[in-house]
């Protein structure tokens, strides 16, 4: 009796943190089999519930950090053990606990980076807008249409400064009124909640919030399917309800209307990756799809793990600042089997997997055969 109570106590500490739902697991073990992190080493979600049921979850070891949050598993599961939530809730409880290991010191310098600059990547706040420079892009004001929200990577990132300066080239072109927050802007804290940090998530949410109200922003349009998640289905959470566009969705509709014309070539073979938090997170797989059908001359070719079975890039979940060591990058699959296909180019919709198909491209020496593309860099060469 003595050694069962600190064990009910850390089960009703991960109730409390989200977790209730892993009482429902009766270890089929399906989670494992559609999991990446078995692609390229071993890693088991069913045995982390199985510990968490009985109050035991090794919150120190890499594996409750793994999970990058796909989705894949919780559309498998058959008894609704909602293992993101899960997951969270033991990384809650680690982070309640002050658990700190090597693994997690980039998530530490990440936190202390958002909480003071509104960025994970030691960045000074002032700088957010420099993607602008040489651009004809306005600070929002309350009588414009759109507000642009590029989020953090394109607005620091060198490779995805590209996506947000294309996002605002197309735009103009369509005669879009439309402006951006600029230095007022925080990150949408999407990644830093999935890591256990509640209470720096809340931090960023209701400053953005805030600043949205005052500027008196309705609608947002997202570059990144994890800014489109959290605004969209985790900001509800503060009662307030903007519209949330993500950028592919609000191309196909600019094209559709006729506001957006494409009118050049484009002749080349390209296959499409569905993001994890666009794709089997909110359903959006056709827009992109259309969009690149519209364009004449492109030849788009699926991967074998498309839609609903998209392979993860492996940056959710706080992935994008945790070292994953080469040889377990599923990003490296992705590319393997997008230069098997021989295709020219990857394009995807996320800065995230952006971010992880370019280290692969280089890492495996595909640099002149594989292009890695945002939709909109596409776009904004045919228009
Ligand atoms: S799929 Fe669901 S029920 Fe089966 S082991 Fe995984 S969490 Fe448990
Ligand atoms: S959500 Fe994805 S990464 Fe996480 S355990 Fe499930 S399948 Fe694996």
């Amino acid at each position: 009796m003595q050694t069962e109570a600190p064990f009910k106590e850390i089960i009703e500490e991960i109730k409390e943190f989200g977790g209730e739902a892993v009482k429902f697991c009766y270890q089929c073990g399906k989670c494992d089999t559609v999991c990446p992190w078995n692609k390229v080493t071993t890693f088991s979600m069913r045995k982390l519930i199985r510990e968490a049921t009985f109050g035991l979850p090794e919150v120190e070891l890499e594996e409750v950090w793994r999970c990058t949050t796909c989705g894949k598993c919780p559309q498998q599961c058959p008894r609704d053990v909602r293992q993101i939530d899960d997951v969270v809730a033991l990384r809650r409880l680690a982070t309640s606990y002050g658990v700190s290991n090597a693994l997690l010191k980039p998530v530490r310098s990440a936190s202390a980076s958002l909480a003071a600059e509104g960025n994970p990547f030691v960045q000074e706040r002032a700088k957010r807008a420099d993607w602008t420079e040489g651009l004809n892009v306005q600070t929002f004001t309350e009588d414009m249409d759109i507000l642009y929200f590029p989020g953090c990577l394109p607005s620091y990132d060198l490779r995805l400064k590209k996506v947000a300066q294309a996002t605002a080239a197309i735009l103009e072109k369509a005669g879009v009124s439309f402006g951006i927050l600029g230095v007022k802007e925080n990150c949408c804290g999407e990644s830093i909640r999935k890591t256990g940090n509640e209470e720096l998530f809340k931090q960023l949410a209701r400053e953005n919030i805030k600043t949205f109200i005052e500027n008196g922003v309705k609608k947002i349009l997202v570059t990144s399917p994890h800014c489109y998640h959290t605004f969209k289905n985790e900001y509800p959470e503060f009662k307030v309800n903007f519209e949330i566009v993500h950028i592919t969705e609000y191309l196909f509709e600019l094209i559709n209307e006729g506001r957006l014309q494409i009118n050049k070539e484009y002749g080349k073979k390209i296959t499409y990756h569905d993001p994890c938090y666009l794709g089997r997170h909110n359903g959006i797989y056709d827009e992109p799809r259309e969009i690149l059908r519209r364009i004449p001359g492109l030849e788009l070719v699926e991967m074998s793990e498309a839609r609903e079975e998209s392979l993860c890039c492996g940056m959710g979940g706080g992935r994008i600042w945790i070292d994953t060591k080469m040889a377990e990058r599923f990003s490296n699959l992705r590319i393997e089997e997008a230069v098997s296909l021989g295709v020219e180019e990857l394009v995807t919709a996320c800065p995230y997997c952006i971010t992880a198909f370019e280290d692969s491209r280089l890492g495996l020496n595909y640099e002149e055969t594989l292009q890695v593309k945002d939709i909109t860099e596409i776009l904004q060469e045919v228009i």
